[in-house]
């Protein structure tokens, strides 16, 4: 006897919708069937289409900028995510300079995320780590802890956290997958204080040259690199014209949904701090050649990072806005109001891919009973949302579809559209098993 079974959904495997019942075990996977067996509990999904989990690859919760920290925390930003499907989170440690302070961040952000009702894993991140010599160690005990990816930033050099090629080079030398914040900290002006022109000092080509080098870099040491936040068409034209051999193999490029939906439009508005972030939202010429080519980016994360309202607003002149907005809850919602289901995979099996989460991802026997229950009839108002955040930047928007409920390893954490809450669990990554040439995405 099965302790649930999903009845009558069409369930999402390898690219198709099939009408199966799926059951499970404990926190597994059991069985895939045309055929009833006996469960506990029993779900009808007619009419529902049951997809894998999603994963965020990219998010922020309860992430200190100085005066400000993000409005989410483990607990609420879960919360939130819950109701957009997601069932697995990936957030970031600490930036660190030396070794020393890896086991700090690391026991740190542990606990902070005990709160989360969702399975979490953490990527490493380096602020501008001088000490070459300790990058082996620091990597191996990274990933006895269930870390397989790094992320650095080629900017914020005013910050400190702007890492050197070299260490950048020795990572991309290693089986860690790099993760790069990728603005040529040259072109960028962090003196710029207008609003309605922020995009002006954060430019396409600061994007642009960034990338080209790291992917550069990553050729000639054989290495794997992820871009986060790729926030322009002509980062990714420029990407695909020059590296296809490499694109979605062993270089993948994630964009967000407010490049997708949002413009530097927005920054003209009266609102428009509440829009700031970095990179910034583009011109609409890039974003129309961004939405060109979702088939070139490999995932899509949110880099879930509100502040309220009344922070973004504080102070005048851009410099001082804390950088980042929301969006968690209805990414999938954006994208597949745009796509329709070429982004599933996106949102699923490729995060898992990349990021070694070997147990997520798909809907397979023995995987994690990770699910989404979406009705694809259903329609949703984008508003504040459950998240922390007093303001949503896609307020208003009306799309398609609609989240019925979010199954986390055997448990609604929502369902029908009521938050039951869950326990989040702390997720240990791997290399892919054989080499990086596994990844076909
Ligand atoms: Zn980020």
């Amino acid at each position: 006897m099965y302790d649930i079974g999903f009845l009558n959904g069409d369930i999402y495997v390898e690219g198709h919708f099939f009408r199966r019942n799926i059951y499970i075990s404990a926190d597994k996977i059991a069985l895939i069937t045309e055929a009833i067996e006996t469960a506990a509990e029993v779900i009808d999904c007619s009419g529902l289409k049951i997809m894998p989990g999603f994963i965020d690859p990219h998010v922020h919760m309860a992430l200190n900028v100085g005066e400000f920290t993000s409005a989410d925390d483990f607990e609420s930003g879960t919360c939130a995510a819950a109701f957009g499907g997601v069932t697995t989170i990936l957030d970031f440690l600490d930036p660190i300079q030396t070794l020393s302070e890896f086991q700090t961040v690391m026991e740190r952000r542990l606990k902070e995320a005990e709160g989360a009702c969702l399975d979490y894993s953490f990527h490493l991140t380096l602020g501008n780590f001088k000490a070459l010599n300790e990058i082996p160690e620091l990597l191996s005990k990274a990933y006895n802890r269930g870390i397989n990816s790094v992320k650095v930033f080629t900017t914020y050099s005013d910050s400190d956290r702007k890492c050197s090629d070299e260490i950048i080079a020795a990572i991309l030398g290693t089986d860690m997958l790099l993760m790069a914040h990728s603005e040529n900290d040259e072109l960028v002006n962090t003196a710029h204080e207008e609003v309605a022109s922020f995009e002006e000092a954060r430019p396409v080509l600061a994007e642009m040259s960034a990338v080209a080098k790291l992917a550069e870099i990553a050729a000639y040491e054989k290495g794997c690199l992820y871009i986060v936040h790729t926030s322009a068409g002509s980062t990714v034209e420029m990407m695909a014209k020059r590296y296809s051999d490499l694109l979605g193999k062993r270089i993948f490029l994630e964009s967000c949904p407010q490049y997708f939906y949002l413009t530097n439009q927005s920054f003209k508005g009266r609102d428009g701090r509440k829009f700031l972030l970095a990179p910034p939202l583009r011109s609409e010429e890039e974003q129309y050649k961004l939405r060109k080519q979702l088939h070139r980016l490999s995932t899509i994360g949110t880099d879930h990072c509100p502040f309220m309202a009344a922070e973004k607003l504080q102070y005048e002149g851009a410099g001082k806005v804390p950088k980042g907005i929301g969006g968690i809850e209805y990414s999938f919602l954006l994208m597949h109001t745009l796509y329709g289901d070429e982004v599933i995979d996106h949102f699923t099996c490729r995060p898992a891919k990349i990021f070694g989460l070997q147990e997520k991802g798909c809907l397979d026997i023995g995987m994690d009973a990770d699910l989404v229950l979406f009705d694809p009839k259903g329609t949703t108002v984008v508003d504040s949302g459950h998240s922390s955040c007093d303001y949503s930047p896609y307020e208003g928007l009306v799309l398609q579809g609609k989240i019925k409920s979010t199954v986390s390893r055997g448990n609604f954490v929502v369902k029908d559209g009521v938050f039951l809450g869950g326990k989040g669990r702390y997720i240990r990554r791997r290399y892919c098993e054989s080499d990086h040439q596994c990844y076909n995405l």
